[in-house]
């Protein structure tokens, strides 16, 4: 039994014995530290040497006990090379600048939204410098840091009031623990969404303590569905944005406008979670049309909550906006304490929302609108300055040119909408599309693009003009 073991499995496996040879091998992690002190920077930390080391020594064992590392031992330099690979990984940062060749322009993986240099010099000052964060300069004394952004809010979307939390899931939770603990809550059934995989509004439901009561069916909801679900308990009405897919064909929900007037009759509050939640009605610069925020304020929804870094362009943040009355419980909710803003989210939310008094100035100086409103003949001319540094440079190793393709708006928002647009096609000839595909992303800065109908492809929507430099020499010094 045992021989035919080994014998079956000798050809692509290896045997019991050289398992054994292989682990016998390994190195005693003393002498390999030993081994690499002459070669680590005086200024790396002991303990991040001991642990690179012993990392590489336990993966190599356990490659070795699930037959994933099969073959000839390692020598000395080789071992080496391995710690002080994993030494420069552990001491060099972890988040790190990317290039966003994917032509989704709210990229949740990749960072959402992008700051401007304003944006970013008033995060940097309330980092650098005390500030009034909460201190009332007309008094001198305690103020409430909420009030730096409330008004200007309030200002831009027509609401009576405003809150600003951690993020939208911070938003949702806390309005629904404040309005509804211990109460129903009825919501459409096509409408109880997943967002990237961990918002979930029937959890996020259950956490703040509220029933959710599901009425209608998954394509169509009617006023009468909601009507019949009320009952003593029922605290609120909700509605949510479904952000990331699209129930077509035989459907029908119920406008925030029907829904307030049957919230009004039966003296209840209505809610609608918004997600990307947009201040622009991007449909004159050919997007889908997306309710604003000013029109759901407009249509008199009592709470109304959206996301700071989707289609506003800011840093995260959740933004609670509505009516005074339902608002005012809200901030006072002592789990608003636990999901506060902090000092570098206001400072640069405040000059974001800033470019908003002057939409035109918004589209220009807020990135994420920048790349979602850009036309594709202005794309097209990045792409050619883009092609014209690097083509004749890498041309021994990989052709490329010009095609026409589609970017997404991301984030959730508008997922069926296809964006016009531009990108450099790389076509490698003497590697594999995912070779080339690994190699981008092992740059020093990575560079990530998509794969559609075995082309690579770089989305010139989401690469901008300052970009275009570093991305020809990171292209041209990989092929070098
Ligand atoms: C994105 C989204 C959320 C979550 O917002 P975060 O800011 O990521 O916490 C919640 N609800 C809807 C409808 C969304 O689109």
């Amino acid at each position: 039994m045992s021989s035919i073991f080994n014998i079956s499995i000798s050809n692509n496996r290896i045997t019991m014995s050289d398992k054994k040879q292989l682990l016998k091998a390994l190195p005693k992690v003393d002498e390999a530290i030993h081994s690499i002190l002459d070669m680590v920077d005086d200024n790396v930390p002991q303990k991040v040497i001991k642990r690179a080391v012993q990392e590489v020594i336990d993966e190599e064992r356990q490659g070795i006990l699930d037959d994933t590392i099969v073959g000839a031992l390692k020598d000395v330099q080789e071992w080496q090379q391995l710690y002080i690979n994993r030494i420069k990984k552990k001491m060099s940062p972890h988040l790190t600048r990317m290039i966003n060749g994917t032509g989704v322009v709210v990229h949740t993986n990749l960072g959402r939204s992008l700051l401007s240099t304003e944006a970013m010099q008033a995060l940097t000052q309330a980092g650098f410098y005390y500030s009034n964060l909460e201190f009332n300069l007309q008094t001198g004394k305690r103020g409430s840091r909420y009030s730096l952004v409330e008004d200007i809010i309030c200002e831009l979307t027509g609401a009576e009031a405003a809150l600003v939390v951690n993020n939208n899931a911070a938003a949702v939770l806390l309005s629904l623990d404040t309005v509804a603990n211990g109460k129903e809550v009825i919501v459409s059934r096509g409408q109880l969404v997943e967002i990237g995989g961990s918002f979930r509004i029937p959890e996020v439901m259950k956490k703040s303590g509220a029933t959710l009561v599901e009425v209608g069916a998954t394509n169509r909801t009617h006023l009468r569905d909601y009507e019949n679900a009320i009952t003593e308990e029922t605290a609120l009405l909700l509605k949510v944005h479904t952000s990331n897919f699209r129930i077509i064909g035989f459907t029908s929900e119920i406008s925030a406008e029907e829904l307030v007037i049957l919230g009004t009759k039966h003296g209840l509050p209505v809610m609608e979670d918004l997600g990307s939640g947009s201040l622009i009605d991007l449909s004159a610069y050919g997007l889908p049309k997306e309710p604003t925020v000013q029109e759901l304020v407009k249509a008199g929804v009592d709470v109304i909550t959206f996301s700071g870094d989707k289609l506003l362009g800011g840093p995260q943040a959740g933004i609670i906006v509505g009516k005074k009355k339902v608002i005012e419980q809200i901030k006072k909710n002592q789990l608003n304490r636990a999901l506060r803003i902090d000092k570098f989210t206001l400072s640069s939310l405040e000059v974001v929302l800033r470019e908003y008094y002057d939409m035109e100035k918004a589209l220009k100086n807020v990135p994420t609108l920048a790349m979602l409103t850009e036309d594709s003949d202005s794309i097209k001319k990045r792409a050619q300055r883009l092609l014209r540094r690097i083509k004749s440079k890498i041309a021994e190793w990989c052709d490329c040119d010009l095609v026409p393709t589609y970017s997404r708006v991301g984030g959730g928002a508008m997922p069926e909408h296809g964006l016009s647009s531009w990108a450099i096609h790389l076509a490698p000839k003497k590697i594999k599309l995912s070779e080339l595909e690994r190699k981008l992303r092992a740059l020093s800065c990575p560079v990530i693009g998509r794969i559609e109908e075995e082309k690579y492809l770089l989305d010139m929507r989401t690469i901008r003009e300052h970009e275009i430099k570093d991305v020809a020499d990171l292209l041209v010094g990989m092929f070098e």
